[in-house]
């Protein structure tokens, strides 16, 4: 399997597609648009996938953007201790919240691609 061309993980979560046939949309903009912020479509439009497998599905997505968070952090830790070694615990921690915010919109559209991809394979037939 292809790490980054169409029909992989990747793909799709990064070009915002269908996890089945790499062709639909699954977000109807980007997640910096906010007239249409996290809004998703309920189908995709090439492959009829139904994006949302059962009611609550996408609440699993949380863990995810936990993660995506966790690991916004360590790398923030990690690059201030070998940049900045200066900064202050207090200065650190409002520098994080400033970054965790500016974040928040492609943690969430991530987390939810990368929750959908967990549980759909991409498949020819559809593509
Ligand atoms: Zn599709």
């Amino acid at each position: 399997m292809k790490f980054i061309g169409k029909g992989s993980k990747a793909f799709s979560i990064l070009n915002n597609k269908c996890p089945r046939c790499s062709m639909g949309d699954f977000f109807f903009s980007h997640p910096y648009h906010f007239k249409y912020f996290g809004k998703k479509h309920y189908n995709c439009s090439h492959c009829d996938l139904k994006f949302e497998r059962e009611p609550g599905f996408f609440f699993g997505s949380m863990f995810v953007s936990y993660a995506i968070s966790v690991a916004l952090f360590v790398a923030w830790w990690i690059t201030k201790s070998i940049l900045f070694p200066q900064i202050l615990a207090g200065e650190m921690v409002l520098i994080m919240m400033v970054i965790q915010i500016g974040f928040a919109p492609i943690n969430l559209y991530g987390s939810k691609l990368i929750w959908l991809n967990l549980f759909v394979k991409f498949d020819k037939e559809y593509s």
